[in-house]
């Protein structure tokens, strides 16, 4: 037991946790102002043209009609420059959160799409992920995310596109609309990025029932699933989890936002670290579900009462289920070591 006076943890000391952040759509960082900067500078006209119309739009309230809204803003990156520009304005605010490490998905099918050349978008990125670390402090590291709602065959199509234009690429994950999407759709495209040496996560269990997990492991041999949260229905699954330490990256003020748990204090986060689980706090699509890492941190914080060794836990987490490199982990595990030290 630690005394009560320890066991509040100032704001700034959650930001000050070191942290690396493995759940993240860049395309869901897009916040209404850079929003309308694009679209003006890119001569475009939207459908809410100003910032309160715009505002209103984010007040969704399931999965699809986020989706509608995350794909119809989209519209504004037709440039290198606006994805460089969206890109900062993530590091910028991950900074802010304590973000040290940040994994960065983007949807290359999503751009291709409604015509963006694929170049386009991964130069874009790509330019702003290489001066992240100078810049911001944060390594990175860039995943291509496939659409499970689309084919295989189109995802197949463009990881191919990615290797031979040499895209700087560490892995891929599938993302979009879970339900009746089955990990066993993907299983082609999975094997070739393993083939091209690529890292491997996929989304599973948010909506989708918890033999997504386990089909995931099994079928596309992912290393890490995004989400996992109804893996604790399953408790056969669990215990193989725990066992395989298998990283869950768990993102709780979207699960909020989406439905996928009534409330912030009914959110399976706790019980997960009781049991053993191997879990880390993402901010998934920040602009849009209510903050970015360090709100995350601090909603959960404040609502369960967190101490000093349950968040340095999940930190820990964090970077130790990274795909950084073992030199940048013990970097940012000793960083963590120091942080601890001045919190107990
Ligand atoms: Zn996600």
């Amino acid at each position: 037991m630690t005394h009560a006076s320890e066991q509040i943890l100032a704001p700034d000391a959650l930001l000050s946790l070191p942290k690396a952040e493995l759940h993240l759509h860049i395309e869901g960082t897009l916040e209404p102002e850079l929003i309308l900067e694009l679209a003006a500078r890119n001569g475009i006209t939207l459908p809410h043209p100003t910032l309160e119309e715009l505002r209103e739009q984010y007040e969704f309230t399931d999965l699809q009609s986020f989706l509608n809204l995350y794909y119809a803003n989209m519209a504004v990156l037709i440039t290198e420059a606006d994805f460089a520009a969206m890109t900062r304005a993530y590091l910028s605010r991950a900074r802010e959160s304590g973000v040290r490490h940040a994994e960065i998905m983007f949807d290359p099918q999503a751009h291709v799409a409604r015509g963006v050349e694929l170049t386009t978008a991964v130069n874009g990125i790509a330019a702003a992920l290489a001066s992240s670390e100078a810049e911001f402090g944060i390594s990175t590291v860039l995943i291509a995310a496939f659409l499970r709602d689309e084919t295989e065959e189109s995802a197949l199509e463009v990881l191919e596109a990615l290797l031979s234009m040499g895209a700087p690429i560490a892995g891929i994950g599938l993302d979009s609309a879970e339900v009746g999407n089955p990990p066993s759709k993907f299983i082609r495209l999975y094997r070739r990025a393993a083939e091209a040496g690529l890292r491997l996560t996929a989304h599973a269990g948010e909506e989708g029932p918890p033999f997504y997990v386990e089909d995931s492991l099994n079928l596309l041999g992912v290393e890490r699933i995004d989400h996992g949260i109804r893996a604790v229905e399953d408790r056969v699954l669990v215990q193989r989890l725990v066992r395989e330490q298998v990283p869950l990256t768990v993102c709780p003020l979207s699960n909020v936002r989406l439905r996928a748990v009534d409330t912030l204090a009914a959110h399976p986060l706790p019980q997960m670290i009781t049991v053993g689980l191997n879990v880390c706090i993402n901010s998934d699509d920040p602009a849009y579900f209510g903050g970015y890492v360090g709100a995350n941190f601090d909603a959960m914080a404040a609502e369960f009462g967190w101490d000093a060794a349950t968040v340095e836990k999940l930190a820990g987490n964090s970077i130790r289920s990274s795909f950084a490199p073992a030199a940048r982990k013990d970097e940012l595990l000793a960083e963590l070591a120091e942080w601890s030290a001045s919190h107990r």
